[in-house]
């Protein structure tokens, strides 16, 4: 396991090791711990934030504190108060700050060069196209967008403009996500037989935009069961052939009025791999369970910002906590520089499938057939 690897190897396993069936997730190495210069030292990728909501304060900027080959250079807000008070924090110049009316004039900065959506998702295919239309590269928090077609529309601008849209997909950056990934997919305990993946939390002021069908685009399936999904993907590197799923009962009919409040489905997956899957606004869970011929392999916490705990039918995984937006973003970045794409794990076409499972999770709870995916 792990702990028993040199540094060195331990570092490269995380980095290689992975068949062609995984080549939606080729897993990057860890930036954390550079073995060698990168060829690109010195530069820096400029990058604005739209939406200085939670996700952008208290995660994405502090993790871009913290990036070598980026950093937080321009701001998109409506809020005239909140321009103030990062200018000043990150000491971002008025020139690199916008609105969401002039925000097109982004085209004429040279300073960004990554523009990261972190709106409400009904807001992402709107800020997504027209960040694309200004020339600038793309990254977009998860879920991509509420539909397939809206998916489709931004990789799509983004195709034609010439530029890489990338999805905020952190956990595929996380060490101990990568090292699970890596364990299963090299089959180190045999052949995986099931996974149980659930993400909730207990939600809270019942006016928010999440519990809004019209802007999240349903519930916790859309926010965090999201996770659940990836993870099914990620760790089998395969993608599920077919969906049965439920929706929970309603305990909370003031929260709930427009999304679910809980749901749990089951994926099968090629080699007879059974997934199941639960998301929920009224749970705290948090895990993903792998077990497999010859062993298992438990993450809990599992999606959160960490510190991310893992463990195995052979002891507990011993690996590097980072943080995560800083990790993801020094990654794609390192990525970006070198090679002018973003990870191709993390691309529009990935959030397109993601997009697909969901709809197929929601019309399965709906009808109550098994929906299939191919
Ligand atoms: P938030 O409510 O804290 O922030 C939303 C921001 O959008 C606020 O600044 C708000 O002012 C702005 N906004 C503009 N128009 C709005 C409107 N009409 N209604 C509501 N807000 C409006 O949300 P958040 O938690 O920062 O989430 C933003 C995005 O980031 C979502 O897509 C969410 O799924 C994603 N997210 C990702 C992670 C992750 O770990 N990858 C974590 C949290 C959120």
């Amino acid at each position: 396991m792990a702990e028993n690897l040199s540094r060195r190897s331990f570092i490269q396993n995380l980095g290689v090791g992975i068949g062609t069936t995984a080549a939606a997730f080729a897993i990057p190495s860890i930036v954390s711990i550079p073995e060698s210069k990168p060829k690109y030292e010195g530069r820096k990728l400029g990058i604005a934030l739209v939406g200085l909501g939670s996700y952008a304060k208290n995660q994405l900027a502090v993790g871009l504190e913290k990036t070598t080959n980026c950093y937080l250079a321009g701001i998109v807000t409506g809020t005239p108060a909140k321009a103030e008070e990062w200018m000043k924090k990150y000491n971002i110049p008025k020139k690199n700050v916008y609105n969401y009316q002039n925000f097109d004039q982004i085209a004429d900065n040279k300073d960004i060069d990554i523009v990261y959506v972190v709106l409400p998702n009904s807001m992402h295919p709107e800020f997504v196209i027209r960040a694309a239309k200004a020339g600038k590269h793309v990254m977009c928090e998860k879920p991509m967008a509420n539909s397939v077609e809206e998916c489709q529309e931004m990789i799509k601008a983004c195709k034609d403009a010439g530029v890489q849209l990338g999805v905020g997909y952190r956990m595929h950056f996380e060490p101990f996500t990568k090292e699970v990934i890596r364990m299963s997919q090299e089959k180190v305990f045999g052949d995986l037989r099931f996974i149980q993946s659930n993400f909730g939390f207990r939600i809270g002021d019942p006016t928010q935009w999440r519990l809004k069908k019209a802007m999240a685009g349903g519930g916790p399936l859309m926010d965090v069961g999201i996770y659940c999904v990836q993870a099914a993907r990620y760790v089998t590197g395969k993608e599920p052939l077919a969906v049965t799923a439920q929706f929970g009962p309603i305990t909370d009919q003031e929260r709930f009025k427009d999304v679910e409040e809980s749901v749990s489905w089951q994926f099968d997956f090629p080699d007879a791999v059974t997934v199941n899957g639960f998301t929920s606004y009224k749970t705290n869970i948090e895990q993903l369970f792998i077990t497999a011929d010859k062993g298992f392999m438990h993450l809990s916490p599992a999606y959160s910002y960490g510190p991310i705990k893992g463990r195995t039918s052979q002891g507990d995984l011993h690996l590097p906590v980072v943080h995560h937006q800083a990790n993801m973003l020094e990654a794609i970045c390192k990525e970006f520089l070198e090679t002018k794409q973003f990870p191709p794990h993390i691309s529009g076409e990935e959030g397109l499938k993601d997009a697909r499972i969901l709809s197929a999770i929601y019309e399965a709870a709906g009808n109550g057939k098994k929906i299939k995916l191919v």
